[in-house]
């Protein structure tokens, strides 16, 4: 019988993951779902599903782990990826988006103008928006949505990967503060192509659906230094995994980071679709969707789901 690399069996796993979405599912209600973005207000707050990848390929899967949802800012993850993949941990890339926890919204404008046009993180949106930017830059002759696009079927293993158009759509009708967020980093110097077509590579990201299981499948490189165990191939080095990781644990759940970092003790990032992706470095990707959002824009019953399942596994990078 072989052990398991996580140190847990597999079927263990399933039983403390149902447990934990038990727990969440009473207070599921206490969630509220994001309707800023118009066609995301459309999606059930009931829904909860969970997905377990481990690094000996192991799935575990619960509830509407199968069905696709906007990823939203959980697409930053892979783009930022994307850049350091092609560029490296460049001193120029550093000098245009920082590293430090915003403490302020994920859309704030006056912390961009305090900090005359340098974001603080590549997680928050006018970071993710130069990051967008500077992948624009990268893939010159190709289309960069269809370019992310693939990279996501690639490492998902799921060709059925797309941008749903109407969340796309709706993105660009409702992205006033988007909009501010790139002119005034245009207006910094920090944007180097047109405001209008950085934004569509921004909106078209986030409005990438899929479900908890390829979203799982997608980032185990990021709990295995870079390789990826399921497709074979390396998807970023160890020294930079390492950083995106970092910067997942300190950036990854808007100005309620430390929060999370104190809850669950993983690297991870949420999006306002109601995703949360968590990293147990060396074990797993945990991936887990609930619709219904707290007041600071996390998934409720996910933060629930995860607080539960790290204290009853003890995974924690502490
Ligand atoms: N597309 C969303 C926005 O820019 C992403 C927000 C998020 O998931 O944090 O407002």
């Amino acid at each position: 019988l072989r052990t398991p690399v996580t140190g847990i069996e597999p079927e263990e796993l399933r039983r403390v993951l149902e447990a934990a979405c038990k727990v969440a599912a009473r207070d599921i209600k206490a969630g509220k779902v994001a309707d800023y973005i118009p066609a995301l207000a459309r999606v059930p707050s009931s829904k909860l599903g969970a997905a377990i990848v481990t690094v000996d390929g192991d799935v575990i899967l619960y509830g509407d782990a199968q069905e696709p949802f906007s990823i939203q800012s959980i697409s930053k993850v892979f783009t930022l990826t994307m850049v350091l993949s092609a560029i490296g941990d460049s001193k120029r890339f550093w000098e245009r988006v920082g590293r430090e926890p915003s403490g302020s919204a994920f859309n704030s404008i006056v912390q961009l103008e305090m900090e005359h046009g340098i974001p603080r993180n590549p997680l928050i949106n006018a970071g993710a928006i130069v990051v967008s930017d500077v992948l624009h830059g990268v893939l010159k002759s190709k289309d960069t949505v269809s370019a992310v696009v693939d990279f996501m079927r690639q490492i998902s293993q799921s060709p059925r990967v797309s941008v749903d158009p109407v969340v796309a759509e709706s993105e660009a009708v409702a992205g006033f503060r988007n909009a501010s967020l790139a002119n005034f980093l245009k207006s910094f110097r920090n944007l180097d192509h047109d405001v209008a077509d950085v934004l569509h590579v921004y909106f078209n990201q986030c409005a990438i659906a899929m479900s908890c299981e390829e979203l799982a499948r997608a980032s185990l490189y990021l709990a295995v230094e870079g390789d990826h165990p399921l497709t074979g191939s390396k998807v970023l080095s160890s020294s930079r995994t390492r950083r995106v990781n970092s910067i997942m644990l300190m950036c990854g759940h808007y100005d309620a980071s430390g929060d999370f970092a104190f809850r669950v003790g993983l690297p991870g990032k949420s999006g306002v679709g109601g995703g949360i992706v968590a990293v147990a470095p060396g074990r797993a990707v945990i991936v887990v969707w609930s619709p219904g959002l707290n007041k600071h824009g996390n998934s409720h019953a996910g933060t629930i789901v995860l607080e539960h399942f790290a204290r009853q596994t003890g995974w924690s990078v502490f």
